[in-house]
């Protein structure tokens, strides 16, 4: 069995103890991984704090390089990477390489950045200077759907700013983040680059540790909310990237049969374990059902299985607190709807949960209502658009959403009214380093990706400079 180790202060350590990690698809240990106790958090923290100094002194030129090296390293093991990420999150391992390709492509966008000081005014009398700073040791918290990518939301930027970091990964998918630290380990000054793994019991102490200057931290609402009070004391810089309910409202003039292939896959990708995923399809009563047949079908076709094995399109749910979510939605799916495909869990073993259609459902239900972050959609019928994007708006959370409709026109109106961060027309789930991601609402406070983004990992520093 593989081995794997943290990364502090440039060493690879061992955990004060261990833990398993279980495949999602067999339910089988996969691995043991170090577990750490709050003497190695504090020491990942000093080392942080200790290289700091030195790291935010080197040029972005080496910085830059640093992160270059970084990307050419993760590149050279993408096999190895994505085998070990389908196996411990249970993606089918073409989506795994995937993710690895685009975490390539995150850090070489981040390396290709420079935060040089802007002229915020020139006159003959003076200038006014806008500086960028780095804040000091940040605090990286990850979640379990896309481990490796949502890393790269955050090392990237966080280094090339100059500050250091300590990096914790989600307890049921460390072990594609630990690789990653062994393969970099060397490629940064000791310190500059700390990861430790724990059983979901450090997250607080390390965000309130008062030499964490800044938290950047994507997962759920509920735990977003407890890191925004433990930022409170030290008056922490924090960002957020937390749920979402993305509501996808389908206008009268598409062909249902056109729009259903993708639309399921930007509903049912990673088995609807994205924060961004669709969530809610709203249809309207002309073409309701025929959507509903249509996304009914793709249902019935999906391949669901072992990530590993060749043609699984989609994989188990990742970890046994989600599978067991996950089926309370459907329990709500029967209740409160019909299930037009879908529904049935096997048996054991492996976490699967087979691509679910929901229709006659209403808003209002646990379903639409909440954010079910797993393979079971509900399609809601409306007569009035107007109605649809009100119930849209209506979540509490607000992440992406999108409209789907031939006429553009109409489509961007409606979408310049959605309330979230993120609006597609005809389109869903579609990120890239360079264009900001930031969430509505309850879905985040805060920016990613981009110079918007990047500006985050930084303190702005204005000089004001005499001319004569
Ligand atoms: P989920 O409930 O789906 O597991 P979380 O938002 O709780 O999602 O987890 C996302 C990340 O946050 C994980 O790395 C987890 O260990 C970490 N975490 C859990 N509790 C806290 C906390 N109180 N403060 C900071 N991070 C936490």
């Amino acid at each position: 069995m593989q081995s794997f180790k943290m990364l502090v202060g440039g060493t690879l350590v061992d955990g004060a103890n261990s833990m398993d990690v279980i495949n999602p698809a067999t339910e089988e240990v996969l691995a043991t991984c170090p577990r750490a106790d709050t003497k190695q958090l504090d020491q990942a923290v000093a080392a942080a704090k200790a290289a700091f100094p030195a790291w935010s002194n080197t040029s972005i030129a080496d910085r830059q390089r640093a992160l270059n090296k970084m990307a050419d390293k993760i590149e050279a093991h993408a096999a190895d990477l994505s085998r070990l990420l389908t196996q411990e999150q249970g993606k089918p391992l073409d989506n795994a390489a995937a993710e690895i390709e685009g975490t390539v492509a995150w850090f070489r966008h981040f390396a290709a950045q420079d935060l040089e000081a802007t002229v915020i005014e020139e006159t003959e009398e003076r200038r006014i200077e806008g500086q960028h700073r780095p804040l000091g040791v940040v605090a990286a918290i990850t979640p379990w759907n896309f481990p490796i990518i949502l890393m790269a939301f955050k090392i990237p930027p966080a280094l090339l700013a100059g500050n250091t970091v300590v990096l914790k990964p989600a307890p049921t998918t460390p072990l594609s983040t630990l690789m990653f630290a062994e393969l970099v380990h060397d490629l940064v000054p000791p310190g500059v680059l700390n990861v430790i793994t724990d059983a979901n019991d450090l997250g607080s102490a390390l965000t309130a540790h008062p030499d964490v200057k800044k938290i950047s931290f994507t997962g759920s609402t509920a735990t977003g909310k407890k890191v925004m009070e433990s930022a409170a004391s030290g008056l922490k810089r924090f960002s957020l990237e937390l749920g979402g309910n993305d509501a996808c409202i389908v206008l009268d003039d598409v062909d249902p049969q056109t729009i259903a292939p993708t639309v399921f896959q930007h509903a049912f990708q990673n088995s609807g374990q994205v924060c961004i995923a669709i969530k809610r399809v709203y249809a309207p009563t002309s073409i309701y059902d025929e959507l509903c047949d249509a996304l009914g079908e793709l249902a019935r076709q999906a391949i669901v299985g072992d990530g590993l094995e060749q043609g699984t399109q989609f994989g188990p749910v990742q970890n046994k607190m989600q599978f067991e979510k996950v089926q309370g939605f459907l329990d709500d799916a029967e209740e409160n709807g019909t299930i037009v495909a879908g529904g049935d869990v096997p048996e054991g073993p492996g976490y699967f949960i087979p691509p679910t259609i929901v229709r006659d459902i209403k808003d209002g239900t646990k379903l639409v209502d909440d954010e079910q972050f797993g393979p079971v959609l509900p399609i809601i019928e409306y007569s009035d658009a107007e109605d649809a994007l009100a119930a849209a708006n209506a979540s509490p959370y607000g992440l992406g959403g999108s409209i789907w409709s031939n006429d553009i026109d109409r489509a961007y109106e409606l979408a310049s009214r959605m309330d979230s961060g993120t609006v597609w027309i005809n389109n869903h789930t579609e990120l890239s380093p360079g264009v900001p991601f930031a969430g509505a609402k309850q879905s985040g406070f805060g920016i990613e990706l981009a110079a918007e983004g990047l500006a985050e990992f930084t303190q702005l520093h204005v000089v004001h400079v005499p001319l004569r």
